[in-house]
């Protein structure tokens, strides 16, 4: 069966057609600038050359009836008819408490992802919006979504509480939820799967690097601690969000620099992280290349980011009360030797060792420590679209 998958932001609808026997991606691509002006839809075909098209876009609905026109179409297309679309399955950013795992959509589905925007005000309504114009361009197609929060449900109170008032837990559900779920999923099955193991069996520490970044302990095959926290904030220091930092910076810098609350939220977001430290850019390649050339403050900014990632490693090494694997993913994780080198510099207490030369690999998957090691480290390329293809289909069942 073919499944579509979507990945639907405010202005932006990413997507894949995947065969769900072969998990061959059949075509992907990506819809920008959708209802704010010069829209591009650019498509991909498996092995032929992207198709790239202006055309306006005023809203997801549109957006949706030209990715099915071009999977569909007669040159750039892939499948005959919107009927070979078995299914569409939706990333879903924030399920809450009420969502452990995938679900189909109906009704009361929408009623609770909607109520669930006041945890995620930036995402969950996008994608919403994403499986409404789904729904209205192929009535009858099968939906599900697929929860970034679902795989960390598993976590215990004592991991997801914070020292706040309980009434905020009560009132609000303010708790640790964690992010990048169908990622970390993804990968520490990989782990397990690449070392010839099972996850049941394996305690393994995830390092989701990219620009959005998040680590999680997953013992058991199950999620016992992440990073992240309400929202994608908290944690590691990311591209441009600031992760963890002292709260009462919050109220001292709106005074300061006159900031209203608002402001002060965007700059935690969007003006923090790797851009804000090093005053140069989020895209580590733009860091990579300034510290070779001697830049202080990208070298330290380099080396303060590696070492809040081994800080995390750490502890989630004590949760779990020992670490079996290490595996690094997403952008950064998979393709940047400088962070995972500075990373690995602190893995010897733990018995781990890596081999430069393998570490040095871009985009594999690869082991690379050495047979000594006593920890494995690895770089798994993750892989969301296939997370959300499989558990549509496990729906379906
Ligand atoms: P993601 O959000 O997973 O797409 O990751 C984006 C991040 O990955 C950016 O900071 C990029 O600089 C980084 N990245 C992607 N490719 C490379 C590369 N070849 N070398 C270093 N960093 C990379």
């Amino acid at each position: 069966m073919n499944i579509l998958v979507i990945n639907c932001g405010s202005s932006s609808l990413k997507y894949q057609l995947i065969d769900s026997d072969s998990e061959k991606v059949l075509a992907k691509g990506l819809a920008e600038r959708i209802g704010i002006g010069g829209s591009v839809l650019t498509h991909t075909p498996a092995g032929k050359d992207k198709v790239v098209t202006e055309t306006d876009m005023p809203d997801h609905s549109v957006a949706v009836k030209l990715v099915i026109e071009a999977l569909t179409d007669k040159e750039h297309g892939v499948i005959g008819s919107l009927s070979e679309i078995g299914a569409v399955g939706h990333r879903v950013v924030h399920g809450g408490e009420k969502f452990d795992k995938a679900v189909l959509v109906d009704d009361s589905v929408i009623r609770d992802i909607e109520e669930l925007s006041a945890l995620a005000p930036l995402h969950n309504p996008a994608n919403l919006i994403g499986i409404r114009s789904c729904a209205e361009n192929m009535p009858g197609v099968p939906q599900a979504a697929v929860f970034d929060t679902a795989f960390h449900q598993t976590m215990p109170k004592k991991a997801y509480m914070y020292g706040l008032p309980y009434e905020y837990y009560e009132k609000y559900k303010v708790r640790r939820y964690g992010f990048h779920g169908t990622s970390h999923d993804y990968v520490s099955r990989r782990t397990a799967e690449i070392l010839g193991k099972d996850r049941k069996d394996m305690r393994i520490i995830v390092c989701h690097l990219g620009n959005g970044a998040s680590i999680s302990a997953v013992k058991n095959g199950e999620c016992i601690d992440t990073s992240m926290g309400m929202t994608p904030l908290e944690g590691l220091i990311m591209g441009t969000r600031s992760g963890d930092m002292d709260p009462a910076i919050f109220d001292y810098i709106c005074e300061k620099e006159g900031l209203t609350p608002a402001e002060m939220n965007n700059v935690l977001n969007k003006k923090s992280g790797v851009l804000g430290l090093s005053g140069l850019s989020s895209d580590f390649r733009d860091l990579g290349e300034a510290a070779a050339q001697g830049n202080e403050k990208a070298v330290m900014t380099l080396d303060t980011y590696s070492y809040h990632v081994a800080k995390y490693i750490g502890a989630y090494t004590f949760a779990m009360g020992g670490v079996d694997a290490i595996s690094f993913t997403a952008g950064i994780g998979e393709n940047n030797y400088d962070v995972r080198r500075r990373v690995c510099d602190y893995l010897g207490v733990i018995g781990a060792s890596v081999d430069d030369e393998k570490l040095h690999i871009r985009g594999e998957e690869i082991i690379v420590s050495t047979p000594e090691s006593k920890v494995a480290v690895l770089i798994v390329p993750t892989n969301e679209e296939l997370t959300i293809a499989r558990q549509t289909l496990e729906l379906l069942k």
